[in-house]
């Protein structure tokens, strides 16, 4: 029999005890509770307000849990580096949460060659993009990979590499910082979907949860995939699609590589338990949805340069999406409460393929066997970049959102970010890139009378 404080048996994600009464009031109210929202409730309550998190589900059961684990600078957007700079010290300061227990750890990360066509051209010009950040990122020779990743059947070429990219315990992170902002003081609420936002004035001034009403000024919206339909409800139209990733798991090997790489048709992770993460980098699905037609103009660009390792597929996720509501009352059960926890089927052709791929090419992976998996949707913002800021359309109301992909190693950042937005401190890196407002559908938006 299961208890409530075993591990999730497939993420192996850590269990987060819920509160039990739902408080009547608080300064701040963060919707979602994965490494966003647990990271800017750490902060905020660590500078002395009161939050609450309330989460659908369970702590970090969405793409927080789900996801490769990779903390990496390598091929991130050169406007996000100051950002993650910030997150890597964050996940290593021991005053921050660094000694929590998120199985963080520096690896080293390496992109080879030969994973695309073009893709060395590539990496010199993402090199080049980032050189005055002084990040260390540079080209491996085929003798350093050699080094570094011993044991490849044919050596590769090349590749791209970041001494400091690490990785973290995608079951453990999430947890970790959520029970330490519980022990700062947070509180936290799961099973407990917000239905919406109540306004006085045109501003912030209660959530309306499953459980009731929690009275508060400010509200951050740290939602993953669900953003776009809560804002929608609220009449703001953020643009935000969502793809489907596949992850295995192997069992334990010993003698393996601690470096994460991604290679051709495969990509790895060592995990705390001597097993690795598997899966292809490029075999994202792109599960077409009623949004991705109305959204068609806004993603364009990103749809054209993503067709190579983007897989479009129409099929019952269509249905699903078309059937969830888009608006809904206060005292109506909403899309939130009918999905506790998006857990779509992993596509096992892909992670067969990534095995297999991964055997020919190091073959000390032809001893392990697949210990389990599982598919996440991912949030994807049309540049890929972040959403963190104001929704300055309902004053009090914040976003930390459309991580796009590469939001866990960003999230600590992210989180403290929010905080800085929110509690009007300044703000730790220039927040102009991550504006919501870039987006014109976003900015030309309205609330609804009732939001
Ligand atoms: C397969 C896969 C592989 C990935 N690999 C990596 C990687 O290696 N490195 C990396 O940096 N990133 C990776 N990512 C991306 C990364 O996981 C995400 O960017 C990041 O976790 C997003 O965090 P979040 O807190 O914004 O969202 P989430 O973790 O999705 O959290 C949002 C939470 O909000 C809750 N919620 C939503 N609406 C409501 C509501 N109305 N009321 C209450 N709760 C609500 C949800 O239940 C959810 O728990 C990967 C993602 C996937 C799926």
């Amino acid at each position: 029999m299961r208890h409530e404080t075993d591990p999730d048996p497939v993420l192996g994600l850590r269990p987060v005890r819920s509160g039990h009464d739902l408080p009547s009031a608080a300064d701040v109210v963060i919707i979602g509770g994965g490494i966003a929202g647990v990271s800017a409730a750490w902060h905020l309550a660590r500078r002395g307000f009161s939050v609450v998190i309330c989460e659908k589900g369970r702590i970090g059961a969405e793409q927080s849990g789900r996801n490769w684990g990779w903390c990496r600078f390598t091929l991130r957007h050169p406007a996000e580096i100051p950002l993650m700079r910030q997150s890597m010290q964050d996940w290593r300061d021991p005053e921050v949460f660094g000694s929590l227990d998120t199985g963080f750890r520096t690896t080293g990360i390496a992109y080879l060659t030969g994973r695309n066509p073009g893709d060395e051209a590539l990496y010199q010009s993402w090199l080049k993009s980032v050189e005055a950040f002084g990040i260390g990122s540079r080209m491996l020779s085929a003798r350093e990979i050699a080094q570094k990743i011993p044991g490849a059947a044919v050596p590769p070429s090349g590749a791209v590499w970041t001494e400091t990219d690490g990785c973290a315990e995608p079951g453990r992170a999430a947890p970790a910082i959520a029970l330490a902002a519980q022990g700062l003081g947070a509180r936290i609420m799961t099973d407990c979907a917000v239905r919406s936002i109540e306004t006085s004035a045109g501003a912030v001034s209660a959530v309306i949860t499953e459980k009731g009403r929690i009275a508060c000024a400010a509200v951050l919206l740290a939602g993953g995939i669900w953003s776009r339909r809560f804002l929608g409800n609220c009449g703001i139209d953020l643009p935000m699609l969502s793809v489907m990733g596949s992850v295995g798991i192997t069992t334990p090997l010993a003698g393996a590589p601690e470096v994460s790489v991604a290679g051709r048709r495969f990509g790895w992770r060592k995990r705390l338990d001597g097993g690795y993460v598997v899966s292809q980098a490029d075999a994202t699905i792109f599960d077409l949805t009623p949004d991705s037609f109305r959204l068609l103009g806004d993603f364009r660009p990103m749809i054209a340069t993503g067709l190579k390792t983007l897989r479009l597929r129409l099929g019952w996720h269509f249905v699903e999406e078309a059937r969830l509501p888009r608006r809904w009352n206060a005292d109506e059960i909403t899309p939130f409460e009918r999905c506790r926890i998006a857990a779509p089927a992993p596509n096992e052709k892909v992670l067969r393929e990534a095995r297999q791929c991964l055997s020919q090419a190091w073959p000390v992976f032809a001893a392990t066997r697949p210990a389990g998996s599982w598919g996440g949707y991912i949030d994807v913002s049309p540049d890929a970049m972040p959403v963190i800021g104001a929704a300055s359309q309902i004053p009090g109301l914040f976003l930390a959102t459309g991580l796009s992909g590469h939001g866990f190693g960003l999230g600590p950042g992210a989180g403290r970010l929010a905080a800085d937005l929110l509690t009007g401190a300044a703000p730790v890196v220039d927040p102009a890139a991550f504006s919501p407002g870039r987006f014109a559908r976003f900015a030309a938006s309205r609330p609804r009378a009732s939001a």
